[in-house]
């Protein structure tokens, strides 16, 4: 029997959020040195491309270097396009769940393709090998998934499984991922996360889903270092890569 693994995964990784970025990767390298999946976004919010911030740059290169891998997630990671009227529970999903973070949720085949190519333009331009791409909130509608389909990324991740491309063929893995939006929020994701730990005790994948928005706040950072301290007696620290055994 292969040992367990664990994956852990670094949302939202850009220069706009660099600085939360680096509290939590700062927490987990003082806990442990383990090879990391950073979901990067080529140009978050609008505010900042990879390419232009050189400390960037350089960090991410020293990560990739001690084997971390980079993943791209979404372009803007901002839901800005769609056709309305939505449907009730479009609203839900795209506005008050997600924030409206849901960037590939509703965009055509057309509009898909051309932000993934733009991407890994800038992915290769620092040359930066990539296998995956995470769509922001999981959220990935028709037209996504056509150009993803078409795409070179050779995975991509849903809330509750890794599925390798161009065959979409699904690995059952559910991800704890912490919503710190709100007081409540925090609550309900801490209860509904060490439940889920504890569902997933034997599962042969843990992956645990990190966010840069994590940082601030405690509750939400105590949880991950213990889930990982607890993970780390047993399991291997895997990339997504890695465990698909694909080489970025
Ligand atoms: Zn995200």
């Amino acid at each position: 029997m292969p040992p367990p693994k664990v994956c852990v995964v670094l949302h939202d990784v850009s220069p706009a959020t660099w600085d939360a970025c680096k509290r939590v990767l700062a927490a987990v390298d003082g806990f442990a040195r383990i090879p990391l999946t950073l979901l990067v976004v080529p140009e978050y919010h609008h505010r900042a491309s990879i390419g232009e911030s050189p400390e960037f740059v350089t960090a991410i290169e020293k990560r990739l270097a001690l084997g971390d891998e980079v993943a791209m997630h979404g372009y803007f990671h901002q839901d800005e396009a769609g056709p309305k009227p939505w449907s009730p529970s479009d609203r839900f999903r795209r506005t008050i769940w997600t924030a409206r973070e849901g960037e590939f949720s509703a965009l055509d085949a057309t509009a898909a393709a051309q932000r993934l190519a733009h991407g890994l333009r800038q992915f290769d331009r620092l040359g930066w090998k990539v296998a995956g791409f995470v769509p922001p909130a999981w959220l990935l509608g028709p037209g996504g998934r056509a150009a993803l389909t078409a795409s070179r990324f050779r995975y991509t991740t849903t809330r509750r499984h890794l599925v390798t491309l161009p065959d979409w063929r699904p690995y059952a893995s559910p991800s704890l991922v912490w919503s710190v939006r709100s007081r409540l929020r925090r609550n309900l994701s801490a209860t509904f996360n060490t439940y889920l730990r504890h569902r997933l005790r034997h599962a042969p994948l843990m992956r645990l889903g990190l966010h840069a928005a994590d940082a601030a706040h405690p509750d939400a950072m105590r949880f991950w270092l213990d889930t990982l301290r607890a993970c780390l007696e047993s399991r291997l620290p895997v990339t997504k890569s890695e465990w698909l055994g694909l080489s970025p």
